[in-house]
């Protein structure tokens, strides 16, 4: 392992700002992760885990260790007629292991397809896209706190996943590393492929439709979903972003009955009593689509995404997003909460 000082940030995080670590590492095998907690209990400085870097904004330099989780290896765990477990290390990158399950017909994963990051990070925030949650193929998860060093293995249940969230993201933030997942996951076969398939999402059926498919596999739902994505999404490698910079607001039913009073074409989805306003609708309606000042910016092609074109800071975001924030509770009483981890 090799410890480096004043290290920029600027490539292991996707909005490219120029900040910097005081101490930053990488841990490529789990002995590492072991070593590196008994050298910060002698030294006590502030830590930071990241994988990718995909869903955190830094807005100043870290005065701390940054230590980058990097540990691979895909384990198949156990396996009978019908489904197969898997565990996976967590610096493992997420959308290849998507394509891996998919090629060996493991079927679950494919509606998570092209999100960015690492298998470790995809429980903090319950990672979710077009009708799925990770938690829903999610075994469980194991992980070492940092303060004792004490090893742990959370059932999917006592992960208390939830939209955008898990126990990971409430009372365990900043204080433990994951550094495998399990995932349960469903064999194909030649006749239940089509019943696994999850296509109730609006926009899998028609772009399918689109590409004349009318009996898709799990192939074609990666295909489609991949396609959609790279069409609506800024490739952050191109420009800064770090996907949905706000959640979808949660709210009652009360208060959507309330609110349609006054906009009455207010798109709603339910889920048992709950009701999930797209925050990118409010923020479109508020004029925000599109909207540049200098480098910091909000995607044209989707509101939901705060960007940085070149040489925006993190300051100059957070600026952005809360008179976005301002705006969307003016005009509809709606607290807006950031998605993003902010650092
Ligand atoms: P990081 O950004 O490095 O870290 C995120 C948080 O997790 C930080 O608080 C970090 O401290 C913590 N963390 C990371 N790894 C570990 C670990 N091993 N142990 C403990 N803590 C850890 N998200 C979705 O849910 N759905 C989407 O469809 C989606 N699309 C996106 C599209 C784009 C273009 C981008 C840029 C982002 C998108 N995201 C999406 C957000 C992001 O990809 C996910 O949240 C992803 O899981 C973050 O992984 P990461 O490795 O980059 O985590
Ligand atoms: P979209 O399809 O334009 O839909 C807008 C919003 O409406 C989504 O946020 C979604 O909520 C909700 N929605 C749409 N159809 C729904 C349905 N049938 N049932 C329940 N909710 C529905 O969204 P998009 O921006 O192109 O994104 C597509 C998917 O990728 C979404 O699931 C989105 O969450 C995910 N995504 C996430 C991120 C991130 O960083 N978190 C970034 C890009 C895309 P949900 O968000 O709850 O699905």
């Amino acid at each position: 392992m090799h410890l480096e000082q004043n290290v920029s940030l600027k490539s292991l995080h996707t909005f490219g700002f120029d900040v910097k670590a005081r101490y930053y590492v990488e841990a490529k095998t789990k002995e590492d992760i072991y070593s590196l907690l008994n050298y910060r209990s002698m030294i006590r400085m502030p830590i930071l885990i990241i994988g990718a870097g995909s869903n955190i904004l830094f807005t100043k330099d870290f005065e701390g260790i940054i230590i980058r989780i990097h540990t691979k290896g895909i384990t198949v765990r156990e396996v009978d007629e019908e489904q197969v477990i898997l565990s996976v290390q967590a610096g493992e990158s997420w959308d290849p292991l998507v394509a891996y399950c998919v090629d060996q017909g493991w079927a679950g994963l494919e509606n998570l397809s092209l999100i960015p990051g690492t298998v470790g990070a995809a429980p903090i925030q319950n990672i979710g896209a077009y009708g799925t949650e990770v938690k829903d193929l999610i075994e469980s998860v194991h992980f070492v706190e940092i303060e004792s060093g004490e090893e742990r293995t959370f059932s999917r249940e006592a992960c208390h996943f939830g939209y955008r969230d898990s126990i990971f993201k409430q009372a365990f933030k900043g204080k433990i590393i994951i550094d495998e997942v399990h995932f349960r996951l469903q064999k194909i076969n030649g006749e239940n492929e089509t019943s696994l398939l999850r296509l109730e999402y609006g926009d899998i059926s028609s772009e399918l439709e689109k590409v004349g498919i009318s009996k898709p596999g799990l192939k074609d739902v990666r295909e489609v979903i991949c396609n959609i994505r790279r069409r609506k999404l800024p490739d952050p490698a191109f420009i800064g972003n770090a996907g949905s910079f706000f959640k979808n607001p949660v709210i009652s039913n009360h208060t959507l009955e309330a609110l349609k009073q006054q906009h009455p074409d207010i798109p709603s989805f339910s889920s048992g009593d709950q009701i999930k306003v797209p925050a990118a609708w409010l923020i479109s309606q508020c004029g925000w689509k599109g909207f540049r000042d200098g480098d910091a910016g909000v995607y044209p092609e989707q509101p939901l995404v705060l960007v940085n074109y070149g040489q925006a800071d993190g300051g100059q975001l957070i600026h952005l997003a809360n008179k976005m924030m301002r705006s969307v509770y003016n005009r509809f009483r709606i607290t807006l909460e950031p998605e993003v981890n902010i650092f």
